[in-house]
């Protein structure tokens, strides 16, 4: 407030300073002579009036700044709230993973710029009997070890998706097919090495399939994905615990 009063305070000398300026230049050139009268309306019209309009101006232009600045700030909270929603909204809840939708636009955005790499798809072995066997939650529990090991077998970079109930999607950014077949083998590896207890005194093996391709430059995420299960298809058809990436060589357990 004080700052107002003072810059208002200026602007108001400043008008006396010009109206007093353009008396003494006006008032000799029409004839007229100094008188009171005319020194108090030159001095006394504009130090009130120039007061009263600049305070009026500097206070209105006050409390845009302000207005602005809390502005400015609901702006960054409400583009921070955006981003933590969009990232929510592409993460599967339980294994934080992308959900299914998000990594198909992953895949989808990579195979548009022609980023070469490959697809695995690794779907839990008869997880429904574990389901059965020990209950709904140690089954999450199941796919929450599942989910670690994953993560354990991918290189750093690698996309990871949960595309299913208990199955997975990983799409390793640049590797071809001797890479990618290293990194099924870790995945199927680090699986198997998994201790899961569902109950005290009880170790229940875990496993997984892994159905895998190279993705070629022209070929579309859903051309990659039936590629991908016809493996995985193969892998199960083939005893499980098993990844295919191409159709002859399978690398068993
Ligand atoms: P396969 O080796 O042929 O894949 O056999 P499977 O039993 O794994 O396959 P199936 O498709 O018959 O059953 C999948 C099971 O996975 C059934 C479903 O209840 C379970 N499942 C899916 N999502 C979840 C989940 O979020 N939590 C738990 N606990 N189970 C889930
Ligand atoms: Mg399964
Ligand atoms: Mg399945």
């Amino acid at each position: 407030m004080s700052r107002i009063i003072l810059k208002s305070a200026a602007a108001a000398f400043a008008s006396v300073a010009v109206s007093l300026l353009l008396t003494l230049i006006v008032v000799p050139a029409m004839g007229f002579p100094f008188s009171r009268s005319v020194w108090l309306t030159s001095t006394v019209c504009p130090l009130i009036l120039a007061w009263i309009a600049s305070a009026g101006t500097f206070w209105q232009s006050d409390r845009l700044k302000s207005a602005h600045r809390e502005l400015a700030r609901a702006h960054a909270q409400l583009t921070a709230a955006h981003r933590r929603l969009s990232e929510k909204a592409s993460r599967d809840e339980m294994t934080g993973m992308l959900n299914r939708e998000a990594f198909f636009a992953t895949l989808d955005r990579s195979q548009r710029k022609a980023d070469r790499g490959s697809l695995l798809i690794i779907d839990a072995d008869h997880f429904k009997t574990i389901n059965d066997n020990y209950g709904h939650p140690a089954g999450d529990d199941a796919l929450l070890l599942i989910t670690a090991a994953i993560e354990r077998g991918v290189r750093s970079g690698d996309v990871l998706g949960r595309i299913g109930g208990e199955e997975f999607a990983a799409f390793l950014v640049g590797a071809a097919e001797l890479e990618a077949k290293c990194v099924a083998e870790r995945i199927r590896r680090e699986v198997e090495l998994i201790r899961f207890h569902p109950v005290e005194d009880r170790t229940v093996p875990l496993t997984v399939s892994i159905g895998g391709i190279t993705c070629g430059e022209s070929a579309t995420v859903s051309e990659l994905m039936r590629a991908a299960d016809r493996r995985l298809y193969e892998a199960k058809h083939r005893g499980r615990n098993l990844s295919i990436l191409d159709r002859d060589n399978p690398e068993a357990a």
